[in-house]
C-alpha cells in the first residue's frame, strides 16, 4: 500500500467531529474550513472526506463523483470568499502540499486557498 493513511491526524479527527473547525461549506464528499494559522486575509483549507493522503492519491483512488465534489467546492470557496478573478476578486493561489519534499505537514490531502493580499511571485 503506497499510501499508508494514518487516521489519528488531525484532518481525520476533525471530520469525525474529535476537534472543532470554522467550516465555510460542507457537501456530501467534502469539507472546507479556515486554516488555524492563516497566512492571508483568506485562507481556507478544502480536503476530501475520505481518507487520501496526496494529491495523486486522491486523483488516482477517489472517484468521479468525489473528484468533481471536492473541485466545485474550491470554486464555491473561491466566490464565497470573493477571491474569484472573474467575479471582481483579486484572485487566488491554490497550493497543495504533498509528502516530505513538498513539506506536507498533514497527511491528509487538502489544498489552501489564500487571497485577499497580493500574493507575489512564488512556484517554489
Ligand atoms: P500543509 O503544510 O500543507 O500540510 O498545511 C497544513 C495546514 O493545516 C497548515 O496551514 C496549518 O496551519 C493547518 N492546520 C493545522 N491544524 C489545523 C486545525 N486544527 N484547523 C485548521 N487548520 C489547521
Amino acid at each position: 500500500m503506497p499510501y499508508d493513511y494514518d487516521p489519528q491526524n488531525i484532518f481525520a479527527r476533525i471530520l469525525r467531529g474529535e476537534i472543532p473547525n470554522k467550516t465555510v461549506l460542507e457537501t456530501a464528499h467534502t469539507l472546507a474550513f479556515h486554516d488555524i494559522r492563516p497566512q492571508a486575509p483568506v485562507h481556507v483549507l478544502v480536503i476530501p472526506k475520505g481518507p487520501y493522503v496526496t494529491y495523486d492519491h486522491f486523483a488516482r483512488d477517489a472517484s468521479d463523483a468525489e473528484i468533481v465534489d471536492f473541485h466545485r467546492v474550491v470554486a464555491q470557496v473561491c466566490a464565497m470568499t470573493g477571491v474569484q478573478p472573474g467575479e471582481g476578486g483579486a484572485g487566488f493561489r491554490g497550493i497543495t502540499n504533498a509528502g516530505e519534499a513538498g513539506v506536507q505537514e498533514v497527511p491528509h490531502f487538502h489544498m489552501h486557498i489564500l487571497g485577499g493580499r497580493p500574493l507575489g511571485r512564488m512556484l517554489a
